[in-house]
């Protein structure tokens, strides 16, 4: 002990129970048939320095039996696999919390022939010698968005950080200060600039900014124009920006490229579903920008990439930097991506993609199969009209009529709160919102072979 303990802690001390007794209980002499002895006694001695530190803490010294069933608790939550398969019955269809973006069952299986054996993520099967990790990827992303050459890195905060480094670094980079913002998960243009070595240079006011402020800008110091999507929040009202044309015009005549951040990266058109419009990479590119950069796991509906499209010099510029070897992608990503990225090549994203598929739901598919929920759940289940979300920083505000399974609560000490919690805890887990003192099941995220699992889970939270 390296602090001298008061009398009082130094009784609590004696009262914890030696390594072996610990030991020595039935439920912890258990755990030796599954984990090594070596591994138990370590938790044992974890969880006899927690009882160390309550003591130390003014608390009383835990008994032989809670010790050991602390233990027991320890080698549950570690054999416990994670991330665990949880089912979304929030209606948020991009839930950053809950893994973003689903994917299709060719992303699934691509995913798996590769893990299994060995690839040629990097070989050139013709030649017999080395090839290209990113060609393939690169050839697909400039299939599909028009662009000249891509690039496929861990995801957009890397992928904006790679480009300001290899095109800004000890330079200026002008950002409107309305676009200076955090977009969640802590991305922070301001923190990425500072960390690419280029200086941020504001310009305009946050809720206008005019061409003619981002012309007082630029100086023999200034090395990009940065325009930065507001991907999860809305500025309504007295607001200005110029169009993208004019603000690549005025870069143009300076020889300054404008390079752009658009967030989500949807590359259909989001009007067919009702929604607002999501700024696409093609639009992008067509405007002139030297760079457009986007996720993977967002409107893509594929695994978690940055994606970055535009002119060639600019993107070989970031393919030689030394950060691309440190933010590149690795194999069951890639291939992921790859099979992702053919769907939108054939013209079937909306079919093959599980959140496109979620977002082409008609209220009527949504309504029948909430009716078919709520028969399946009796009397405390009933229908009601709601508003599905895309969420995970795309489309803020943008919603989707659907219809709701709510769940009566009013007979469960705790309410709603109480039977959420108890979603929470089935098996598998389903996590729902509460509203008004229902809990509200939204049947728009949940995958259909799911259905079975959550009526079971819904049903025995019932029960209590
Ligand atoms: C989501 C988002 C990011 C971060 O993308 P990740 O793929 O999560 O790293 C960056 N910029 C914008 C505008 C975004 O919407």
């Amino acid at each position: 002990m390296k602090q001298r303990p008061s009398q009082r802690t130094t009784t609590g001390y004696r009262h914890l129970p030696s390594v072996d007794r610990v030991l020595a209980q039935e439920d912890v002499q258990a755990l030796l048939s599954t984990y090594p002895h070596d591994l138990v006694v370590s938790l044992v001695r974890q969880e006899l320095e927690q009882g160390r530190r309550t003591i130390a803490d003014g608390g009383v010294a835990p008994s032989l039996a809670e010790v050991a069933a602390g233990v027991v608790q320890r080698a549950r939550s570690l054999a416990q696999r994670w991330p665990r398969p949880v089912i979304n019955a929030t209606g948020v269809v991009l839930h950053t919390n809950l893994g973003r973006a689903p994917l299709s069952g060719a992303a699934l299986q691509a995913i798996a022939d590769v893990a299994r054996g060995y690839s040629d993520l990097e070989y050139d099967l013709p030649e017999g010698q080395r090839g290209s990790r990113q060609s393939k990827i690169a050839s697909l992303l400039c299939q599909v968005t028009g662009a000249e050459a891509g690039l496929a890195v861990n995801n957009n905060a890397a992928a904006v950080l790679l480009g300001l480094a290899a095109i800004a670094s000890g330079r200026e980079v002008i950002v409107s200060r309305g676009e200076a913002v955090e977009i969640g998960g802590r991305f922070r243009i301001p923190d990425v600039l500072a960390q690419s070595g280029a200086t941020l240079v504001e310009v305009g006011t946050t809720n206008r900014t005019y061409l003619s402020d981002y012309e007082a800008g630029i100086t023999e110091r200034t090395a990009a124009i940065l325009k930065v999507h507001a991907s999860n929040f809305r500025v309504l009202g007295f607001t200005e920006s110029p169009s993208l044309a004019d603000l690549v015009a005025l870069a143009r005549q300076r020889g300054l490229p404008v390079l752009h951040d658009i967030g989500s990266g949807c590359l259909l058109d989001t009007a067919q579903f009702g929604l607002a419009h999501e700024p696409t990479p093609q639009e992008s590119l067509a405007a002139g920008c030297a760079l457009v950069f986007f996720s993977g796991d967002k409107l893509l509906g594929g695994p978690q990439a940055g994606l970055i499209v535009g002119q060639r010099e600019v993107v070989q510029r970031l393919e030689r930097h030394p950060l691309a070897r440190a933010v590149r992608l690795d194999k069951l990503t890639l291939a992921a991506l790859d099979a992702t990225m053919r769907h939108y090549l054939k013209g079937e994203a909306t079919q093959a993609i599980p959140i496109w598929r979620m977002i082409a739901l008609t209220q009527e598919q949504v309504r029948l199969r909430a009716e078919a929920w709520a028969r399946a759940l009796g009397p405390r289940a009933e229908l009601a009209q709601g508003l599905s979300t895309i969420g995970g920083g795309s489309l803020p505000g943008e919603t989707l009529p659907t219809w709701l399974v709510a769940l009566d609560a009013h007979d469960i000490p705790g309410g709603a709160q109480e039977l959420a919690r108890r979603l929470r805890r089935g098996e598998p887990p389903a996590v729902a919102r509460i509203e008004e003192e229902r809990v509200l099941l939204d049947p728009r995220t949940v995958l259909p072979e799911e259905d079975e699992g959550l009526l079971g889970v819904v049903r025995k939270a019932l029960l209590g």
